[in-house]
């Protein structure tokens, strides 16, 4: 250990013990280990959390990786089973249904992008599906499951999975594995915050009467955003204009499946959609609503009509505004988690959000001088990946071709952010994608979702003029065939999951 400046922070008090805290303090007890930063965490049992975040990506498995944990574990501790995408279901048209996998789509052509040839094909009356040139699709598609090869030898054999988890169970390994990295956890509620100098936080108030100071707070209140929001008053930006659903009603049922999917299921209903996630032990399921066009009453009955087995729980409501704080960090408090915004859960981004908003918090970590630039940075790159995960979101309501709901002939027809309507339009054009900085989706998700809506853009790729197309039709009959061989060959997700009990 080195001596430490007389500037460094010396004590850092993370306030909520949900997925936010206990994933930050996991991980910055590592990354700051022998560095002589006290991590204090004071999360309320009497409060608890908001128990719902269980669909993830597949960032999660970077994020436990680089704390030294692998799949397995990870698996066999949360009730896990694995994630290849997500399957939408009638959000195209009623009795429609396309999978969004992690992963890529055929083979480029030198420099032409594959979903170009298969443009063409298709307009030349080849009916094949894109996921037919997707591994992590097919095997979704087909519920089979292994681990990637690790140096694959064609683009074909590429597909990145992730986890659904029991959230609770995670955020309990998180706990033991922070406390045993030296994280002081205290079991209290915040009563008060107490303002610093310049606009900072000197100390937070426990309802026992403690009083826990900090050169350094995180904000893992959830909703509440108790430190960011409330004491310090950091304003919210709200996105309903866009994201018309502001309600949740989540329940947990017994496991029916005896051959769990390996991707989320995102059902759509007349004003809202619905989600299940296959754990081993059980489900968790909810409905997400716009409270404008659906009574609570009625959420709940579409939600118990579609269940996979009997409800564990009573369900339960949960209200949110999707939007973000207008600064994560302002003086000396970072917040994370729902204390930072939420954009409604279709596309599981919260958790990763959690994750980069931790990277990030690790690269620009002040000393206590506060060096406004690194807040100023921490601002914009949060804010920049939020817009653009709202952006990819927004999407899926605007490219339905549902016209049988008040809903989705809303969705339908709103206007989008600009940011947004440019990518549309470009895509629209020539086929082509936008690429801003700070995307967490990348363009061959872009793809699965224009696809899946049956977008199809005006303009080819000029240069299609001048390929061979019937080699060009070979090559892509051999892509269908070594993707449909591979996943012949993979065991079914049962089988995958029981290898994790040996
Ligand atoms: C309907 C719905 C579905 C979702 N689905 C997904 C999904 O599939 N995938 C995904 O990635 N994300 C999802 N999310 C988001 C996900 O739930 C959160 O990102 C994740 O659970 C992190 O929550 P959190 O830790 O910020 O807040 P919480 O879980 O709410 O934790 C807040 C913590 O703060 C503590 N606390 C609050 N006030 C005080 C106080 N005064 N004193 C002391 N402690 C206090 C609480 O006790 C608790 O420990 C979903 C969210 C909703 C609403």
């Amino acid at each position: 250990m080195t001596e430490a400046s007389p500037h460094s922070i010396r004590s850092l008090v993370i306030v909520g013990g949900g997925t936010a805290g206990w994933m930050a303090a996991a991980a910055l007890a590592k990354h700051f280990h022998g560095s002589g930063l006290a991590i204090t965490l004071v999360e309320s049992s009497e409060i608890g959390t908001i128990g719902v975040g269980e669909a993830t990506i597949p960032t999660i498995r970077r994020f436990y990786a680089k704390l030294g944990l692998t799949d397995e574990a990870v698996m066999r501790e949360t009730g896990a089973t694995a994630k290849l995408g997500i399957l939408f279901q009638d959000w195209r048209r009623v009795g429609e249904g396309f999978i969004h996998p992690f992963g890529l789509y055929g083979q480029d052509h030198g420099d032409i992008g594959f979903h170009h040839l298969w443009l063409q094909a298709r307009a030349a009356g080849d009916d094949t599906p894109i996921s037919a040139y997707s591994l992590g699709a097919m095997l979704a598609e087909k519920h089979r499951m292994a681990l990637p090869q690790v140096n694959p030898p064609t683009p074909l054999a590429t597909f990145d999975w992730a986890l659904h988890l029991d959230a609770s169970l995670f955020a309990q390994y998180l706990r033991r594995y922070a406390e045993a990295s030296g994280v002081t956890r205290i079991d209290a509620k915040v009563a008060q915050v107490e303002p610093g100098e310049r606009g900072a936080i000197a100390a937070v108030r426990l309802d026992d009467g403690r009083r826990i100071e900090g050169d350094f707070f995180i904000d893992c209140t959830g909703f509440r955003s108790l430190l960011l929001g409330e004491a310090l008053e950091v304003g919210f930006e709200d996105w309903s204009e866009w994201l018309p659903c502001d309600a949740a009603i989540a329940v947990q049922t017994e496991n029916a499946l005896d051959d769990p999917p390996p991707y989320t299921r995102a059902h759509a209903k007349s004003a809202g959609w619905q989600w299940r996630i296959p754990l081993r032990h059980r489900a968790g399921n909810g409905i997400v609503y716009s409270r404008k066009l659906m009574s609570e009453d009625e959420a709940t009955a579409t939600l118990l009509s579609d269940l996979p087995g009997k409800p564990l729980i009573e369900p339960r409501a949960i209200p949110f505004r999707s939007g973000r704080r207008t600064r994560a960090w302002a003086g000396n408090c970072v917040a994370l988690g729902l204390a930072a915004g939420f954009l409604e859960p279709l596309e599981s981004t919260s958790i990763a959000l959690i994750e980069t908003g931790i990277e990030r918090l690790k690269e620009l970590f002040p000393d206590r001088r506060l060096n406004p630039a690194l807040a100023e940075e921490f601002n914009d790159a949060t804010a920049r990946e939020m817009e653009r995960v709202r952006d990819f979101i927004i999407l899926h309501y605007k490219l339905t071709r549902r016209d049988d709901t008040a809903f989705w002939r809303h969705c339908a027809a709103m206007p989008v952010p600009d940011t947004l309507r440019r990518k549309i339009e470009l895509w629209d054009a020539r086929g082509e994608f936008i690429r801003y900085r700070w995307e967490m989706f990348h363009p061959a998700s872009w793809l699965a979702m224009y696809t899946g809506f049956d977008r199809i853009p005006e303009g080819a790729n000029r240069a299609l003029d001048g390929i061979d197309r019937a080699k060009v039709s070979a090559a892509m009959k051999r892509m269908r065939e070594s993707v449909a061989n591979t996943v012949a060959a993979t065991p079914s997700h049962r089988q995958f999951l029981e290898t994790l009990d040996r």
